[in-house]
């Protein structure tokens, strides 16, 4: 493996190069090569794992070690023997995914109707998935930050990353990739970006519990409170000087923080999965707002601009 660079600048024909230039020339034009014929930039994760595989396939490391000793016909072979593992492996995975994880590391997925299934197979529990309610503030893979018209469902992300919750970072593998959502399969690396999902794709709370009255008529009466366009609009309200606005901000306040503790207290549930039925708490979404709202010892809530 090159292990010094050629920085400098290739002038003549690169074959010309090839038969009588030092090992760092025939490194970088190889590189430069790889880059075109893979179609990706040299810095994905994907060139890297597919450089890697066809430099071993090719002996790469014992071609480069030995480059100033070989004739200019033997430079031609082990050359030629670059470029066809190159080609091979590119005919293999052209337009495939190599599972390099970089995709999983950069976010978690939004889940789409035929991952319904996932539930159903019990590869993803109700722990792993949480709820993005319409009106909450997100940032996408390139760092833009919207609000969201319509609910979503997402995979949670390693706390404290943006990294999947299935994804093994130590080992680059996906805990369940065989049955991975539908967002999953659409991601084409080598290509144009896949076009965002239609809204009547997206899976939502809906789809997992409008068959449930029980639980269904609980995510209702908590939207009739606590939907982010309603605390949305007191904050507007208030900051307009309408201090009326401040009772439905912390009625929407105390409902939200209760009915989670019963979840939590009388139905066994999970804070995770409390996050799925409910969407994440109140206080969070104030503090996309500026705003965080602490829980007195007396049970109510006080808030505060955040520095
Ligand atoms: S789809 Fe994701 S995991 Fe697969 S090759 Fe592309 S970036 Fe890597
Ligand atoms: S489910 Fe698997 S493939 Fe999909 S983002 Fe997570 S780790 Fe990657």
């Amino acid at each position: 493996m090159a292990n010094k660079r050629f920085m400098g600048k290739i002038h003549t024909d690169p074959w010309e190069s090839l038969a009588k230039g030092p090992r760092e020339v025939m490194a970088s034009l190889w590189e430069g090569y790889l880059a075109e014929t893979l179609g990706v930039s040299k810095k994905s994760r994907r060139f890297k794992v597919l450089r890697q595989e066809i430099e071993k396939a090719a002996g790469f490391g014992k071609i480069f070690q030995d480059w100033h000793t070989l004739s200019p016909e033997a430079r031609a072979a082990a050359w030629r023997r670059l470029i066809s593992a190159a080609r091979e492996r590119l005919q293999a995975t052209q337009e495939s995914c190599v599972r390099c994880g970089e995709c999983c590391e950069l976010g978690s997925p939004t889940l789409l109707t035929p991952d319904l299934a996932l539930f159903q197979k019990e590869v993803l529990s109700f722990d792993e998935v949480y709820t993005l309610r319409a009106g909450e503030q997100v940032t996408d893979r390139e760092g833009k930050v919207t609000t969201l018209k319509e609910e979503r469902l997402k995979m949670r992300e390693v706390l404290g990353s943006r990294q999947c919750w299935f994804y093994l970072a130590a080992g680059q593998t996906c805990r369940i990739y065989d049955d991975r959502p539908e967002q999953c399969r659409r991601q084409n690396c080598w290509g144009l970006p896949a076009p965002p999902p239609a809204v009547a794709q997206l899976l939502n709370r809906r789809d997992l519990f409008g068959d449930v009255p029980e639980v269904w008529e609980l995510i209702n009466a908590h939207e009739e409170r606590c939907a982010c366009a309603l605390v949305a609009q007191a904050l507007t309200d208030l900051g307009a000087g309408q201090e009326e606005a401040g009772d439905a901000l912390f009625e929407a306040l105390h409902f939200d923080h209760y009915l989670r503790q019963l979840l939590l207290d009388d139905w066994s549930l999970t804070p995770a999965a409390t996050e799925l039925l409910l969407g994440r708490p109140l206080t969070e979404f104030l503090k996309t707002h500026g705003l965080a709202a602490t829980l007195t010892p007396e049970g109510v809530f006080r808030l505060e601009r955040r520095e």
